[in-house]
Parts: C-alpha cells; sequence; structure tokens
C-alpha cells in the first residue's frame, strides 16, 4: 500500500501528523508529507486507514500496488 497527499486539498490541520508520526510529518516546506513510502504490515495499514478517515479535507489516499 502506498499513502499519498492532495496538497491541493490539505489544509495543514495536523490530524495525520499528530495521531500518525511514524508515517506523517510536516516537512521543511511547511507541508504534510509521508515518511514511509510502502506499508506492508497489517498494522501500518490499519494506521494509513485511520489517518484517512480523519483527515478533515479528504486529503490522504491510499493505493494498493
Ligand atoms: S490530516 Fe489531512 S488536512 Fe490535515 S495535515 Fe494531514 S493531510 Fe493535511
Amino acid at each position: 500500500m502506498k499513502v499519498t497527499i492532495d496538497l491541493d486539498k490539505c489544509i495543514m490541520a495536523g490530524e495525520c501528523v499528530y495521531n500518525h508520526p511514524w508515517l506523517f510529518e510536516f516537512n521543511d516546506d511547511n507541508q504534510a508529507s509521508v515518511k514511509v513510502a510502502v506499508l506492508t504490515t497489517d498494522e501500518q495499514q490499519l494506521g494509513a486507514r485511520q489517518a484517512r478517515e480523519v483527515c478533515p479535507s479528504g486529503a490522504i489516499r491510499l493505493a494498493d500496488d
């Protein structure tokens, strides 16, 4: 599974960074970004799904590959 953030939608609310700091961060440009390229474990994928559910702007996208 891969996680991406649609920066056109992201409103910088920070829920993803606050709740899942192992997966998201604010980068040097103050944009939310993904820290882990590919999520391989069930625990990681569950965390990504939870982050997508609570993102207030629907900016987090998940893709299986
Ligand atoms: S939770 Fe959504 S809106 Fe907030 S910083 Fe993360 S991606 Fe952006």
